[in-house]
């Protein structure tokens, strides 16, 4: 079959003055993982690279231009998970770390565990040769200054941070094959308690994958993501709909009439159609779906 992919930027309330490069990010993120599924890659292999590249881009949430925790640390949470075996692997609270995915999508492969956590996580990835690196090196200047201001105020403040500033990225595939995957990694939400676990890792909560109904990824308020599990949500509401976009949007609405949450989330069916679905001020996305031909990127309002 004809592939798909659809990747976002995070949902939250996306400056001007970051807008471009967050459409760029994704388009370009999109267009990685594209080349690697029309090549035969897996949807697992292509959700990786789009999410990796998304890791490397300073203006994204992950990876570099992660946010600073509390105690002016860098802790990182992803997961992948393959929707033909159900398999997963994740990491949560890892420092040191340039590209967490890479490191989950080692754990995948494991047999005796699907998520590590902190210390145990980084063993896990020092083991299999990935090279640690320094808080500075993920710090940019933005969050810098951003952390300079709590240290002076000492405020945060939670909601606002996704009418403000959070910015996890994620990425839904469908392969040649007809397999899918979803990959989600973010630095969590600025401020964040230390060794404080959002959603994004969890399965189910920021990411699920199953060939019997697509693959989708969340991004937003994590705490309260995690209380309707929105990602395995919205994807048995697919199975009901079969409609991408609805299940995204039934999905969102189930999260802000439950738990008052903000968020967003992405899904590719096994049609390979994509959609999207969101409640926060903006969403930074882009797609391709092979079987249409269509193509999009922006800022979703
Ligand atoms: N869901 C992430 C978390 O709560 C943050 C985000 O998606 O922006 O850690």
């Amino acid at each position: 079959m004809k592939p798909s992919i659809i990747v976002h930027g995070g949902a939250w309330d996306i400056p001007e003055g970051l807008a471009e490069s967050n459409v760029k990010g994704c388009e370009h993120a999109a267009h990685k993982g594209f080349e690697e599924l029309e090549g035969g890659a897996s949807a697992l292999d292509a959700v990786v690279e789009s999410v990796a590249a998304m890791e490397d881009n300073p203006t994204f949430n992950a990876g570099v231009g992660a946010v600073l925790n509390r105690s002016g640390m860098v802790e990182l949470d992803a997961i992948v998970m393959d929707g033909a075996s159900l398999r997963y692997g994740a990491v949560a609270a890892i420092q040191s770390t340039r590209n967490p995915i890479k490191v989950a999508r080692t754990i995948l492969d494991e047999r005796n565990y699907s998520l590590l956590v902190a210390e145990g996580a980084l063993k896990h990835a020092d083991e299999h040769g990935f090279s640690r690196c320094s808080a500075e090196d993920l710090l940019v200047g933005r969050e810098l200054e951003d952390y300079r201001e709590f240290q002076r105020t000492g405020r945060i403040r939670t909601r606002l941070h996704f009418s403000g500033e959070a910015d996890t990225v994620g990425a839904c595939a469908i392969d040649q094959e007809g397999h899918v995957a979803c990959a989600t990694s973010t630095g969590g939400i600025p401020r964040k308690h230390l060794g404080r676990v959002g959603d994004s890792p969890i399965i189910g909560c920021g990411g699920y994958a199953d060939d019997r109904a697509g693959a989708a990824s969340a991004t937003g308020w994590g705490e309260q993501i995690a209380s309707v599990i929105l990602a395995k949500t919205a994807l048995d509401l697919q199975g009901q709909l079969s409609d991408p976009t609805a299940a995204c949007r039934e999905a969102v609405s189930i999260l802000s009439e439950r738990v008052d949450g903000l968020g967003g989330v992405i899904m590719v069916g096994i049609d390979g159609r994509v959609g999207l679905y969101h409640n926060t001020p903006r969403m930074a996305f882009a797609f391709i779906e092979g079987m249409s031909g269509s193509t999009g990127a922006g800022i979703s309002l």
